[in-house]
């Protein structure tokens, strides 16, 4: 970028209240500056944020043999927080090899990515939001959308159930489809097994009659870019919840007739509607989103249940609460420019009070175990309207498992004493509730 140009570029990014106050002196000129480099690699997607002081703009494209992926980054030179990003590839990333960067043209940086494999990239930008800056986002997804139920079966392998999830997986009904992005396309397996004439199975109950385990969908909050609450002592609730989530479900796997999924395995975000589409694509008998709660005021404690509520919240706590946990698509950071929007628009409008009636219930036995082990924040369960439990036909519970922002509870939540008691208390309310109701099931 030319000198003279410069200050005019900023002129036009800052807008003009602030340029009043500030002398044009060539520090004006500098390129904008990368505050941070992080890499969320999973196996759903890989994304790369680039946290900056300013809003960049973008271009890419890609390019095969070999798949590469090209970002051309405006207003930007080349600075060693660009060449971080070449050492926070890491070797288990399932998409990006390695990556390179360059000075392409005066103020034009751009990034070419080795690639493991054929990508549907995302890029996008999002305003500053929660601590972050400016972030401009790339998300590599796998050309060939990711299907739930192959995770459920990779991990069935030496399971006297595999042949029955296997099953479930050929049968699976079209009415959940599986989670996509623009560019991307189905998995050819699911499709091409499904016999065209065939009408959809019914759908047997789970547990004694079928033989087909109950399926437990265990949603451990936020993760990637969006680290949830912070306790004092800089625990994050994103780990806490994968940790409780992990045990949870080693315990479900345990027992004969029943199975978890996690709608996240590791550190990377996925978007609230992307949680429930793939509890929904599972066909999951239940869906239980686990969280650690955080007040302004270090005394508030206790663990607390809830339910969807379609018509307001059962107070202003609960309000601020559902609020907050729903801003996770915010910090954690979605495309709204992608289709998964429209989706969760249309998740808004199936909700049933069936599914909350029975969501209320298997909240009580879950309430109830935990209060065996922890200090309750309520004695009964509480209703908001949190976007991630509204799949319309799966019960679902978010637990509040205890204030991170307690010092005696965060510490409590660090110990993996505690995490077991937890998982304990909630697979003993999970059976109660299908003990309690061993006809139950839904979409009979
Ligand atoms: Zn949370």
């Amino acid at each position: 970028m030319s000198a003279p140009a410069a200050p005019l570029r900023r002129k036009m990014i800052a807008g003009g209240g602030a340029l009043l106050l500030l002398p044009v002196v060539p520090r004006l000129a500098r390129a904008a500056t990368i505050l941070a480099v992080r890499t969320w690699p999973a196996d759903e997607y890989t994304r790369v944020t680039l946290e900056m002081d300013t809003e960049l703009k973008a271009e890419h494209f890609t390019l095969d043999h070999p798949f590469r992926l090209v970002v051309d980054i405006e207003g930007l030179r080349l600075s060693p927080a660009i060449n971080d990003l070449v050492s926070k590839i890491r070797p288990n990333d399932p998409y990006i090899d390695s990556v390179r960067a360059g000075q392409n043209r005066p103020n034009v940086v751009r990034l070419v990515f080795d690639l493991k494999q054929d990508v549907a990239p995302q890029v996008f930008t999002l305003k500053p939001i929660g601590e972050y800056k400016y972030r401009l986002v790339l998300d590599l997804y796998p050309k060939v959308a990711q299907d739930p139920l192959m995770a459920l079966l990779k991990d069935a392998e030496n399971d006297p159930l595999a042949g029955i999830l296997e099953n479930l997986a050929q049968n699976s009904p079209t009415e959940a489809p599986i989670p996509s992005v623009e560019g991307q396309k189905l998995p050819p397996i699911a499709r091409n097994k499904q016999p065209e004439i065939a009408p959809p199975q019914p759908r047997a109950a789970p547990g004694a009659r079928s033989g087909r385990p109950i399926l437990i969908a265990l949603d451990p909050g936020h993760g990637g870019e969006d680290p949830g609450a912070i306790g004092s002592r800089g625990t994050r609730e994103k780990d806490i919840v994968l940790q409780i989530a992990h045990r949870l479900k080693k315990l479900i796997d345990a027992q004969p007739n029943m199975r978890a999924y996690l709608t996240r395995d590791r550190d990377y975000f996925v978007p609230l509607n992307v949680r429930v589409q793939k509890a929904r694509r599972v066909q999951a008998d239940l869906f239980i989103s686990i969280h650690a709660d955080a007040w302004i005021k270090p005394s508030a404690r206790g663990s607390s249940v809830w339910a969807l509520s379609q018509h307001g919240a059962t107070s202003s706590a609960a309000r601020w609460l559902a609020k907050k946990e729903n801003d996770a698509d915010l910090i954690g950071g979605v495309n709204l420019g992608a289709h998964n929007a429209q989706v969760a628009k249309v998740l808004l409008d199936l909700s049933t009070g069936a599914q909350i009636n029975d969501s209320i219930r298997v909240g009580t036995q879950v309430l109830n175990e935990i209060g065996k082990i922890n200090q309750l924040h309520k004695n009964r369960i509480e209703r908001a309207g949190f976007a991630v439990l509204k799949a319309p036909d799966i019960p679902s519970i978010l637990i509040e498992t205890a204030f991170i922002s307690n010092p005696q509870e965060e510490q409590l939540l660090r110990t993996s004493a505690h995490q077991q008691r937890i998982a304990n208390a909630v697979l003993s309310g999970i059976q109660d509730y299908f003990s309690a109701h061993p006809a139950l099931a839904r979409r009979e």
